[in-house]
C-alpha cells in the first residue's frame, strides 16, 4: 500500500499567491493542446450525441441563457431518477462527475483524513483528495486488475473510492468484492463507486443503495450520452448523503444549456444512446481481437476503451500522434498484471468509436511499433 501524506501547514512568509498549503503538490491538469485528426484519448462518445440533445440546444432561446438555471437541477434529477430507477431525492447533479467527486470528498472527509482507492485508477482521485486536504492512499489492484478488499478496508480511510469499470484498466470490478467492501466498511466510512462507464458494462451497483446508506454511486453524461463538453454528472445515494453533497457543491453548477440537452438526452435520446453503446461494445471486442492477433495483451474491457500494456508506450503514442492519431499513454503504472510487468508499467489506452477511426489507429500503431523497434 502506498501512501502520500498531504496535510501540510502554512508557514510564515507564505503569500496569498502561493495558495493553500495543500495545493503545493497539485499541478494543473495537463492536456495536450494540439488537436489530433483522430482523437481516441479521452473516452468520449466518438459517434457524437443524441440528435434530440442537439435539437434541444438549438431550440434553447435567449431566456434560457439570461436567467439562472434551477439551483440543483430539479427537472434533470427527475429524468435521471427515472433512467436509473430510483426516486429523485436520491440524485444530486454536478458540473461533470468530477464536480460530484470533489464535492463528496469535501462533504465527508475532514482535512487530514484518508481516502483509499485502487491503483491504478482514475487519475483525478488523488488530485481531488489533495485539493481537499485529504491523504490519498493508493492500494494496488490484485493481479490481474482485481480489488484488494482487505487492504482497502485496512487503510483506515474515511472514504473508499472504487471505479467500475475501472479507468484505465477497463474491467468491471467483481461484484462480490464491491459488496464485501460495502459490507466491511465501518459506519463512519463512505464508499464511492464511480460508474462513469456503467452503460458499456451493463452492470451497476445502484441496487445496493437500498441496503446501504454509506454507498454513493457516481455517473456521468460525458461518455455514453455524448455530452462531455456540457459537463453533467450525477450521484445516486441515500437522501442524507445527497444533501451533504449538494451543500458542499453549491447551487447552479449545471448550466441552463446543459440542463436542456441533458433532459433531452436522457428521455427522447435514450434509443440513440443504447444503439451507440451496442456499437461501442462491438468495436471494443473487435479491437481487443485485433490487438491479440498482433501478439499483444489487451486487458478485458467492460468500458468504451481498451487498455493495452505496451513497452515504450509514450514513444509509440508520440509517433502515432505525428500521424494524427491521439491515444492516451500511461507510464510508471503499478505492475498489477504479468503484461504490465513485462511492459515495465507502460501502457496505451484506446477509446473505441466508429470502426474507420479505430482502423486508422491500428495502422498508426503498427507503423509506430515498427519504427520503435
Ligand atoms: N470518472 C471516471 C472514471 C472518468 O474516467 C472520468 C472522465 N474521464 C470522470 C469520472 C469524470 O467525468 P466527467 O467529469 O466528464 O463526468
Amino acid at each position: 500500500m502506498t501512501e502520500t501524506h498531504c496535510f501540510p501547514v502554512r508557514s510564515e512568509g507564505d503569500r496569498p499567491s502561493s495558495g493553500r498549503a495543500c495545493l503545493r503538490d497539485v499541478s494543473r491538469y495537463a492536456a495536450d493542446p494540439t488537436i489530433a485528426r483522430i482523437d481516441l484519448s479521452d473516452n468520449t462518445n466518438l459517434w457524437g450525441m443524441p440528435p434530440a440533445a442537439s435539437a434541444a440546444l438549438w431550440r434553447a432561446g435567449a431566456t434560457t441563457i439570461t436567467r439562472y438555471p434551477q439551483p440543483y437541477s430539479e427537472r434533470l434529477k427527475e429524468v435521471l431518477a427515472d433512467y436509473v430507477g430510483v426516486s429523485a431525492e436520491l440524485i444530486a447533479t454536478g458540473c461533470g462527475s468530477d464536480d460530484i467527486l470533489d464535492s463528496a470528498f469535501r462533504a465527508f472527509a475532514e482535512p487530514g483524513e484518508r481516502i483509499a482507492f485502487p491503483d491504478p485508477t482514475f487519475t483525478m482521485v488523488p488530485t481531488f483528495a489533495r485539493v481537499n486536504g485529504l491523504t490519498p492512499v493508493a492500494v494496488p489492484l490484485t493481479d490481474p486488475y482485481g480489488v484488494d478488499v482487505d487492504a482497502l478496508l485496512a487503510a483506515d480511510a474515511r472514504i473508499i473510492y472504487l471505479c467500475s469499470p475501472n479507468n484505465p484498466t477497463g474491467g468491471a470490478l467483481c461484484r462480490d468484492a464491491i459488496e464485501a467492501v460495502i459490507a466491511g466498511a465501518r459506519s463512519d466510512q463512505l464508499v464511492i463507486v464511480d460508474e462513469a462507464y456503467a452503460e458499456f458494462a451493463g452492470t451497476s451497483v445502484v441496487g445496493l443503495i437500498a441496503q446501504s446508506d454509506r454507498l454513493l454511486v457516481t455517473r456521468t453524461l460525458s461518455k455514453a450520452f455524448g455530452l462531455a463538453g456540457l459537463r453533467i454528472g450525477y450521484a445516486i445515494g441515500d437522501p442524507a448523503l445527497i444533501t451533504e453533497v449538494e451543500k458542499a457543491r453549491g447551487p447552479y453548477k449545471v448550466n441552463s444549456l446543459a440542463e436542456r440537452a441533458g433532459l433531452a438526452a436522457v428521455t427522447e435520446g435514450l434509443p440513440w444512446v443504447r444503439e451507440h453503446v451496442a456499437l461501442a461494445i462491438a468495436a471494443r471486442s473487435r479491437l481487443t481481437r485485433e490487438l491479440t492477433e498482433r501478439g499483444l495483451e489487451p486487458a478485458e474491457s467492460a468500458a468504451n476503451f481498451v487498455f493495452l500494456p505496451l513497452a515504450c508506450g509514450s514513444a509509440i503514442a508520440r509517433r502515432m500522434r505525428s500521424r494524427g492519431v491521439a491515444v492516451r499513454a500511461l507510464e510508471n503504472l503499478t505492475p498489477v498484471s504479468e503484461a504490465l510487468r513485462a511492459s515495465k508499467g507502460s501502457a496505451l489506452r484506446f477509446t473505441v468509436g466508429p470502426w474507420e477511426l479505430v482502423t486508422e489507429a491500428l495502422s498508426a500503431l503498427d507503423e509506430a511499433r515498427q519504427s520503435c523497434g
